[in-house]
């Protein structure tokens, strides 16, 4: 394995809005920075960027673009390779190994690898995915106002995104697609038939399109549930076990724990984005990347140049 003989300053593992915003600003603090990025992120179908401020409307592919120039004019080394493991020799010596054999140091190191949705395995979903077939209410509730909806899922996740959507439209149906409807707590049955959101547990064999339009999907039964706009609820996982190696705790669903600070519990080891808990916005992804860059910045600037935490300032009386 060749190797990468410049330690950096700072390493980051992903290029999303979490990753490229944490570069440019560890860059303004002038550290050395390398910022490694694989190229798959979990936007890559959706047409447009809802709800950021300045920007609504932008093209996940134009963000990053934009994002890796301003890296680039600062000095950050952008690397497109997968980080197929990282190592802590140790307290502040990371070393990421790439695919290709490559490998390179840090001192401190950034997860912003984000995440990955279940997918159910509907012919004709990944055509219509990011214009009618989502994942995210929050992102695209509002382009379904007064439109038909289907939810796909079950239990409690299904629930929760059914309702959720019920603020931008009446007309929501959940289908489980085969599995069982797991509706084991009365609360869930009792809102559902209050906001007369029906339950089917068909398989969904097709989904019929016209273009970026859906018109229906075809159940196993043979009927035809008519429907303007998908979103499905299956489950998540980390986009990379890279947390997991370095053994960051993590939440039930495999989000990385994190401070205020977007430390982990692994010392001078940093996550943010989707990766971490919490709402998955671009918006968030970009601040959470920034705030977790100061985090570092502040961490590798040395005692004599800060001061004391107030605490440890104050004299005894
Ligand atoms: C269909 C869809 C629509 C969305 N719409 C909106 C919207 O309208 N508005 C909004 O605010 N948010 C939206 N989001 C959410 C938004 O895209 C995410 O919150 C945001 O992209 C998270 O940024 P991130 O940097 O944490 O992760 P990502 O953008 O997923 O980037 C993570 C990067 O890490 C890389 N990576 C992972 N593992 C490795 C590894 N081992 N080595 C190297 N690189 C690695 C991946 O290739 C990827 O490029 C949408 C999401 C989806 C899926």
């Amino acid at each position: 394995m060749s190797g990468d003989d410049r330690v950096y300053d700072i390493g980051i593992v992903g290029g999303g809005p979490a990753g490229l915003s944490a570069a440019i600003w560890s860059a303004r603090y002038l550290h050395s920075v390398a910022l490694v990025d694989s190229g798959d992120p979990r936007n890559w179908q959706t047409r447009r960027i809802n709800g950021i401020l300045g920007l609504e409307g932008i093209r996940p592919a134009e963000l990053r673009a934009a994002g890796r120039a301003t890296s680039r004019e600062l000095g950050v080394t952008l690397i497109d390779k997968i980080v197929l493991r990282v190592d802590k020799r140790d307290g502040d010596d990371f070393v990421l190994s790439l695919q290709g054999g490559v490998r390179l140091r840090s001192r401190r190191l950034l997860l912003a690898i984000g995440i990955r949705d279940v997918w159910p395995d509907i012919p004709g979903l990944a055509h219509v995915y990011g214009a009618n077939a989502h994942v995210c209410p929050d992102c695209d509730g509002y382009a379904s106002r007064g439109k038909k909806v289907v939810v796909i899922g079950n239990g409690r996740r299904a629930v929760g995104m059914a309702l959720n959507l019920t603020t931008w439209t009446t007309d929501v149906i959940i289908c489980t697609n085969g599995r069982s409807p797991e509706l084991d707590e009365q609360e869930y049955c009792d809102k559902l038939d209050a906001l007369n959101i029906p339950v089917l547990t068909d398989r969904i064999t097709r989904v019929c399109y016209d273009g970026s339009a859906i018109h229906c999907l075809m159940l196993e039964n043979g009927m035809q549930l008519d429907t303007d706009k998908v979103f499905f609820t299956i489950g998540q996982y980390p986009a990379d076990d890279l947390g997991a190696q370095l053994g960051c705790d993590r939440d039930d669903e495999g989000h990385i724990e994190v401070d205020q600070h977007f430390h982990t519990s692994v010392a001078n080891v940093f996550a943010a984005g989707d990766i971490t808990p919490g709402a998955q916005l671009a918006i968030r992804a970009a601040a959470e990347g920034a705030t977790a860059a100061l985090s570092m910045h502040k961490s590798l600037v040395p005692e004599g140049r800060k001061l004391a935490p107030r605490e440890k300032a104050t004299s005894p009386a």
